[in-house]
This record gives C-alpha cells, structure tokens and sequence, in this order.
C-alpha cells in the first residue's frame, strides 16, 4: 500500500515538526490532539510507515501491533478513562473521514461522548 510521507504525524515521528509526546514506547507514540473534540482527545500513533488500520493489520509485525493496544491501555489508565469509559475512533479513507494518511487511534473520553455516528 502506497504510503505519503508528507504527512504531519510522519513528521511528528520523524522531529521534523515539534510535538508533545504524552507517551511512548518502542513502535508508538501518543499525543494530545491539536483540536479536541473531547474534554480528554488523544492520538496513539504507530512509529511505522501504515497508511491506515488495514495497512497496519495486513503488514504490521505481531510486536508493532502488541505495542500500539498497549500504549492504548497505558494512556487510557494514565488519563483516568478506564472506569468511566471512553471511545476509540480509527477512521479510514474518504468515506470514513481519515485527514492524515498516517494511522492514528483517536480515544475520547474526559465526558459523555455521545452517540455513535451522526
Ligand atoms: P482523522 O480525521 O482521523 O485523520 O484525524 C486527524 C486528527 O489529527 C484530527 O483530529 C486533527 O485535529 C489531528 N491533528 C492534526 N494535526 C495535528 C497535530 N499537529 N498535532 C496533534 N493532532 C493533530
């Protein structure tokens, strides 16, 4: 799958643009999302060049997938979403709304997040 790197979140990985890394670990990074939709928004982001979340399950290592859920899981315990509840959002392509040809897992929480899909 044709991957563009001239994305933000390649740039972010790569130190070509400032950001703050809330955590991290070996194949993923998480970050605050620059425009919350959400009291509490972050992004977890794999280091790997994945266009999406097919992408990333066809062709991520067993390791770069146990690392992306696990930073889910840390950031989650780390923010307090865990007992009140949260939503993780993947969007793909045109139909699903996707903006940065990189994969990033949205989560939200913080609040009511609302219904599922408008
Ligand atoms: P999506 O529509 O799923 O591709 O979501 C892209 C998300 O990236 C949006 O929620 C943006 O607010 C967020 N975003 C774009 N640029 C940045 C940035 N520099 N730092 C953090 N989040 C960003």
């Amino acid at each position: 799958m044709e991957y563009d790197k001239n994305n933000v979140f390649y740039k972010i990985i790569n130190k070509q643009i400032k950001a703050e890394i809330i955590a991290e670990n070996k194949n993923a990074i998480a970050i605050k999302d620059i425009s919350p939709r959400k009291k509490v928004h972050l992004l977890v982001i794999p280091k790997g060049e994945y266009k999406n979340i097919f992408h990333f399950n066809k062709s991520a290592s067993k390791e770069e997938i146990f690392d992306l859920w696990n930073l889910v899981n840390e950031v989650c315990l780390k923010n307090q979403l865990v007992e009140n509840g949260f939503r993780i959002i993947i969007n793909q392509g045109e139909n699903g709304g996707q903006e940065v040809p990189h994969l990033h897992v949205h989560i939200l929480g913080g609040e009511k997040v609302g219904k599922m899909c408008d």
